[in-house]
């Protein structure tokens, strides 16, 4: 199998509520790395034009980028003080980040005939959750 891999960088804040450090509102620049699998190459020798992840772009930046990402049942915050909010449907931590990425990914990219194979969401240089199927 093929594979490409794209690299994205967008800023959001969150809380998790219940663990100690994590608690307070911070942000993050968070870095996401989509890799999308095809068993056969299209017409143009590629998986999938590069330019094709302007779609997942746009939904990043259109959910994620510069909002506020909540748990909402957990999260006793008056939301009506932020502009942008995502709901995750849980704490908002990388692993469920990377799950919630990679469903959105799949509804993009699979009609074109390619496989999500693997999200990656980091929070630091060093820490980041992957969800693969
Ligand atoms: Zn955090």
């Amino acid at each position: 199998m093929f594979s490409i891999t794209k690299k994205l960088t967008f800023a959001a804040a969150h809380r998790l509520n219940g663990v100690k450090k994590c608690e307070n509102v911070h942000g993050h620049n968070y870095g996401v790395e989509i890799t999308l699998g095809s068993d056969d190459l299209n017409k143009h020798d590629m998986v999938l034009n590069f330019d094709q992840f302007i779609y997942i772009e746009q939904w990043i930046d259109e959910h994620w980028d510069h909002a506020y990402l909540s748990a909402a049942n957990t999260d006793q915050l008056n939301l009506a003080m932020f502009k942008k909010v995502f709901f995750l449907g849980g704490k908002p931590t990388a692993e469920r980040m990377a799950r919630c990425l990679f469903r959105a990914a799949q509804d993009i990219f699979e009609p074109t005939g390619v496989t999500v194979l693997s999200v990656t969401i980091s929070e630091t240089a060093t820490c980041s959750a992957t969800y693969s199927e």
